[in-house]
């Protein structure tokens, strides 16, 4: 994608003084800077362009003199206007830019652009858990669903008891997990809204790594009770593929351990109960085997966290090549963050594969919109400290870098926020951009593999996925060298093309999907919480 990585392979010795700079487009009069430690004032580009300040590493120096009010070109587009005299050579930073106004959601275009038919992938499997509804896990975990963030205390004590005592005893099961969460009392239940946190939580009890087994840890008093969560008929799941009710059946009691249950006398009888439900639940995971399954089966969220400039540039246009690999190969992809799509808004509209979709995706971006506007905020609160010190410098020029994780494929489905995924291939599935809200959203839909990118870096990580760390630049890559699992980074150095970091990505996601290697924030078990999306009032 980069035009202009500005040199050749260079000999070692020369490596750290060669200047590089990259610009992503033609029409674009900024480039970044890729060496690490950024340029000195005095440096001399290989074009001739002498550097008029010192330009940080992925910060923008200006390529022409750009006048004021005159815009500032990046990704071809503009990300802001001038606002004064910039003289080529200098550092164009966030103080020098005023951000335009968001685009409008009226005349977009409208599944204008047929993308030339990717030809199909085939031939590719992993070793996975087929499920009775016809989805795949990548892992198998006994979840423990929870109605409400009272019982959180007593289901992690009983947690950490199952991983002692049986566990051992299940080879075959990964993991167990509490859904621990903040919502289930002292929210306003029947606000509109509330349906995004409660089929959240209930589409995340369904998540295809924990193999159908739902169980649930009431408290007995709160607003979000068991029958409200997962209706008689939830987990009756049906395999839309064959329109075929192959679940649970609907009248199958929803196994639920309610603390307040007068049969309880002491908390070691509420411990002992919930044990006594996940051994049951254990033994019918334990007795699954992982088989091979075509790489259609793949599920996969891509998000982005701790962007800098280098995010637009290697990560994310890499992570775009895997995901048109994923879509050839008939597998899932979602990509979410609306502040980081919004602005370009006009490029999803047209990429839509039906009007339907491109309509879908107008009306997450308004309802989001109003959002926004109620909290008196809008999408310029996205940008952090430090993505503007990695020389994003606003969510315009954040929001190109960010959109690229989603290839070039048509958007097949748009996704509200905790909805469940309707079809393979590309979907937009609207979430927040931050990163655990993202991530939960993402589980709800199904996921079974995350992706995540980052260029300031972040441990990131979730227990009910193995989460895919890519790093933007070598530099971040070489100091996390055991919290990254891959390194992008090195398509800015000029030692590998998009192409070959996008393909060492679909082979990397094909043997984490099979078990036969762990992610770093699995070895580590680093987990970030649960944070579902509540837009609903709190009383
Ligand atoms: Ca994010």
């Amino acid at each position: 994608m980069p035009d202009a990585v500005s040199a050749a392979a260079p000999s070692p010795a020369a490596e750290a003084m060669r200047p590089l700079t990259i610009r992503m487009t033609d029409r674009d009069n900024v480039a970044i800077v890729a060496n690490d430690g950024g340029l000195a004032a005095g440096t001399v580009l290989p074009g001739g362009l002498r550097l008029v300040d010192r330009v940080p590493q992925g910060h923008k120096l200006a390529l022409v003199d750009i006048s004021a009010e005159a815009p500032v070109l990046r990704y071809g587009i503009a990300i802001g206007h001038a606002l004064k005299d910039i003289a080529a050579g200098s550092w164009v930073h966030e103080r020098l830019l005023r951000m335009p106004q968001a685009r409008g959601l009226e005349g977009l275009p409208i599944a204008t652009s047929r993308a030339a038919d990717l030809p199909p992938l085939e031939g590719h499997t992993f070793e996975g858990y087929r499920n009775a509804d016809g989805s795949v896990g990548t892992r198998n975990i006994l979840a423990i669903t929870q109605t409400v963030q009272c019982v959180a205390g007593v289901t992690d004590f009983a947690v950490q008891r199952i991983k002692a005592e049986l566990l051992p005893r299940f080879p075959n099961v990964d993991d167990v997990v509490a859904l621990e969460h903040g919502y289930g009392c002292g929210v306003a239940i029947d606000a509109p809204d509330a349906v995004v946190p409660i089929r959240t939580l209930r589409n995340i009890s369904l998540n295809p790594n924990f193999g159908g087994e739902v169980m649930a840890v009431s408290l007995g008093c709160e607003k979000l009770q068991p029958e409200r969560l997962l209706p008689p008929g939830s987990f009756a799941i049906v395999d839309e593929r064959n329109v075929a009710d192959v679940g649970k059946s609907a009248d199958e009691a929803l196994d639920v351990v309610c603390l307040q249950d007068d049969a309880h006398v002491g908390f070691m009888s509420m411990v002992e109960s919930i044990m006594r439900q996940a051994e049951e639940h254990l033994e019918r995971l334990n007795a699954r085997r992982r088989e091979t399954v075509p790489a259609s089966e793949l599920v996969v969220g891509v998000q982005c966290g701790g962007s800098d400039a280098f995010s637009g540039v290697t990560a994310n246009p890499a992570v775009g090549f895997c995901t048109d690999l994923l879509v050839r190969a008939g597998a899932s992809v979602m990509f979410s963050e609306v502040t980081e799509v919004r602005d370009g808004i006009d490029q999803l509209t047209a990429r839509a594969a039906t009007p339907e979709v491109a309509e879908a995706m107008i009306r997450e971006m308004a309802w989001y919109d109003a959002y926004l506007q109620r909290g008196g905020a809008d999408r310029s609160a996205n940008t952090t400290p430090g993505n503007k010190k990695g020389g994003l410098s606003n969510i315009v020029e954040k929001a190109m870098g960010s959109i690229v994780k989603s290839g070039t494929a048509p958007i097949s489905n748009v996704l509200a926020p905790g909805e469940k995924l309707k079809a393979k291939g590309l979907t937009y599935a609207a979430t927040p951009a931050s990163d655990f809200i993202c991530g939960t959203l993402q589980l709800a839909a199904g996921m079974n593999l995350h992706v995540f990118t980052t260029g300031r870096g972040t441990p990131y990580g979730l227990a009910a996925v193995p989460v895919i760390k890519v790093a933007t630049r070598s530099d971040l890559a070489k100091r996390w060298h055991d919290l990254m699992d891959l390194n992008a980074g090195t398509i800015a150095d000029g030692s590998a093309t998009i192409e070959e970091v996008g393909w060492g990505l679909f082979r990397l996601m094909l043997e984490v999907a099979s078990g036969r290697r762990k992610t770093w924030a699995e070895h580590w078990k680093l987990h970030n919480a649960l944070v579902l999306f509540n837009p609903a009032p709190v009383t």
